[in-house]
């Protein structure tokens, strides 16, 4: 009787526990586990040099080109080194873009050089040029609400600067005049358009990035580059004269057939639960400009060398499944992410997680999610065991990285571990984007913050939805 008593006490207990603290996301085994790959992450430079190997070795890798086909030859040889399983490329077709002659002057009436640089998508101005009065605005939308009358025949100028701040916040307003302003300034008539820079570096390299995807034929949009900051401060003085100003633009890019791009995928496959997915990513393609470096080198690297670190520190593999995926052609509209969500829909109810490094190789600071409410506690669990990085628990909005969109919209749990970006608008899309800029203790923060995450995603048996 006592020990049927004993029995029926410990059952309330654990069912008490269960209802009052569905914390066992982590057990005290698996914080032991989680602090030593945080530890050997110290020791351990290899996502250091994962982003020497992929830049200097292969260089910018833009979308669709020759040199993406040999950074997804470079994954899958590392990859396969580190001993990753089912290692492999799925393939998709992107359309190519290939940057040309890049020249702007300014012609009248004070005679000189601009620093430009064509956005991708961009059609060309022959190579005679496109030579024009400008017309400046201080916003895209003051551009949407000009008169035909003002713009016609012109140079549009779109004078808009982007805030800089820790998380990036300022990007998603100032890239909406790089998406449209082709577009809007072609059904006003204008012979090509300008903008400032998208970015926050005072420094004289033009910041490119991609255009809004066409849609039908009529709308090619007018020519457009980018100008360095200092050039767009610079036209701008120039305006203040009250004076006509005339500027000739010479961009002479072509676009050219769809080709061949993929996403580069390789496993660490589950112990128990094979067919549960913890999906960790980052991208393989870069603007043409640097070597990709910050934009996304970096996050290759961190994806890369916490795998590592998870298969030479564990004795044994995590429960679940986790699948590193380096997309393709993420720069020129995040089409491996479509393809990967489309390949692979019928498996994201089994993907338990995602997330993506992709915003350089500053210092994580915040762990923000995405997950049921009901699921927070789990999720707060895991994002203790951070703790001790200097990463503080954030929002339930995550947003993921860019090749997350379809999951996120899918359903897929997305988890952010945020970055320092203070600066990763100084150099992103530009030719000064290049390794030097990496900070390699920074990036062994970044290695262990991940390393310790994907084990622990991978080897709790909570769900997050
Ligand atoms: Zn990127």
């Amino acid at each position: 009787m006592k020990l049927l008593l004993a029995l029926f006490a410990v059952g309330l207990g654990s069912m008490y526990a269960e209802a009052q603290s569905p914390v066992s996301a982590v057990t005290p085994a698996m914080t032991a586990t989680a602090n030593q790959l945080l530890a050997s992450a110290r020791q351990d430079n290899q996502g250091y040099e994962l982003v020497r190997s992929l830049t200097t070795e292969v260089g910018p890798r833009l979308a669709g080109t020759e040199a993406e086909a040999r950074a997804r030859q470079w994954a899958v040889e590392k990859l396969q080194v580190l001993g990753l399983q089912n290692v492999r490329v799925e393939p998709f077709q992107v359309p190519v873009w290939l940057r040309g002659v890049e020249l702007g002057e300014i012609v009248s009436p004070f005679p000189q050089s601009l620093t430009i640089t064509a956005l991708g998508g961009s059609s060309s101005t022959g190579k005679q040029g496109a030579e024009a009065e400008v017309v400046v605005f201080d916003s895209l939308s003051a551009l949407q609400h000009a008169s035909r009358i003002q713009v016609e025949g012109k140079i549009v100028f779109i004078d808009e600067v982007m805030v800089r701040s820790r998380d990036g916040a300022g990007y998603g307003l100032a890239v909406q005049k790089r998406l449209a302003t082709a577009y809007v300034s072609e059904q006003l008539g204008a012979v090509a358009a300008l903008i400032r820079s998208v970015g926050t570096s005072s420094h004289r390299f033009a910041h490119t990035g991609q255009m809004r995807q066409a849609g039908a034929d009529a709308e090619v949009g007018v020519p457009m580059a980018a100008l360095a900051a200092p050039d767009a401060d610079q036209l701008k003085r120039a305006l203040g004269y009250g004076k006509p100003v005339t500027v000739k633009l010479v961009i002479t890019p072509q676009r050219l057939p769809p080709a061949s791009s993929g996403n580069v995928i390789g496993e660490i496959v589950g112990r128990e639960a094979p067919q549960e997915i913890v999906l960790v990513g980052a991208h393989l393609d870069s603007w043409d400009l640097g070597t990709g470096a910050v934009d996304d080198g970096a996050g290759i690297g961190i994806v890369l060398g916490a795998a590592k670190l998870i298969m030479q520190q564990l004795p044994q593999g995590p429960r679940r499944t986790i699948r590193v995926v380096l997309f393709g052609a993420e720069e020129v509209g995040t089409v491996g992410a479509k393809a990967y969500a489309r390949e692979h829909a019928a498996e994201l109810p089994d993907h338990i997680v995602a997330t993506e490094s992709d915003f350089g190789s500053g210092d994580i600071w915040r762990f923000d999610s995405r997950v049921e409410e009901e699921k927070l506690l789990q999720m707060a669990a895991i994002a203790k065991v951070l703790e001790p990085l200097g990463i503080a628990r954030g929002n339930n909005t995550a947003r993921g990285g860019p090749d997350l969109k379809y999951l996120r919209e899918m359903g897929v749990p997305i988890v952010s571990l945020l970055q320092d970006g203070q600066d990763y608008f100084d150099f992103h899309h530009t030719a000064d984007d290049t390794f030097d800029k990496i900070a390699p203790r920074a990036l062994d923060q970044n290695v262990a913050a991940y390393a310790a995450f994907m084990y622990l995603v991978a080897e709790t048996t909570a769900e997050f939805r």
